[in-house]
């Protein structure tokens, strides 16, 4: 057990679609205790809650926008007040730009805190066409299979009720480079924000689940002898 010496950890967590971050965050959350607090969650939370913020939350995503920073910024705070959770969070889907870095960092040092590690799980293209790729589905029931690591028992046709199995459009390669690129465009001026702060610990994404939650824990280990 290593709750001891990581019991005030504030952790973010970063990775390209189909890194597994939602997989990885449930392993984290069971080896450190630390809670896993998700964009969606707190918006949900938040709007659930009714009050003022909930509210003006609900009325932004209702319209179909995007919750800007300010306001993003606004309900992680609030939760994390709510929560008692500002000494031990792993968050994920925040902070996703610069400027929501940026005041997350004020709030921090408001309250005479800062962040211990940003986890910034590695995946190459090739790998992520991979794991994505190959993703069919049936246009009847909805089931999805993977030609790897779950093909149906008849190849192309659905086990339940033996429709011609299709893939999705976003299961399209085009779609799935299409998405990492927004990723890493939108990822990387981040990342080079907390590489100043010395804060990122990479880890190599290219393995099974287990391995990579192991590769999580170690650099989070290290990172704490700096
Ligand atoms: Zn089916």
């Amino acid at each position: 057990m290593m709750a001891g010496n990581t019991s005030g950890m504030r952790i973010v967590l970063l990775g390209p679609p189909g890194a597994g971050k939602g997989t990885q965050a449930k392993k984290l959350v069971d080896a450190l205790g630390i809670p896993h607090v998700s964009t969606g969650d707190m918006f949900r939370r938040m709007v659930a809650l009714g009050g003022d913020l909930g509210v003006r939350i609900q009325a932004i995503i209702g319209s179909g926008h995007l919750v800007p920073d300010a306001e993003t910024c606004e309900v992680v705070e609030t939760f994390l007040t709510r929560e008692s959770l500002w000494d031990r969070f792993m968050l994920d889907g925040f902070p996703r730009t610069v400027p929501q870095a940026e005041t997350f960092d004020s709030m921090l040092s408001k309250r005479g805190k800062r962040l211990d590690a940003v986890v910034a799980i590695d995946l190459s293209e090739q790998n992520v066409l991979a794991r994505l790729g190959g993703r069919k589905s049936c246009p009847k029931c909805g089931s999805v299979y993977h030609d790897v690591s779950l093909p149906p028992k008849m190849a192309g046709l659905c086990d339940r009720d033996g429709a011609r199995l299709t893939v999705r459009e976003d299961d399209q390669p085009e779609k799935i480079l299409e998405r990492l690129r927004v990723y890493v465009r939108q990822t990387q001026p981040l990342l080079d924000y907390y590489e100043r702060a010395g804060s990122v610990r990479r880890v190599d994404g290219t393995a099974d689940a287990g391995e990579v939650s192991a590769r999580i824990l170690a650099a989070l280990r290290d990172g704490q002898n700096d």
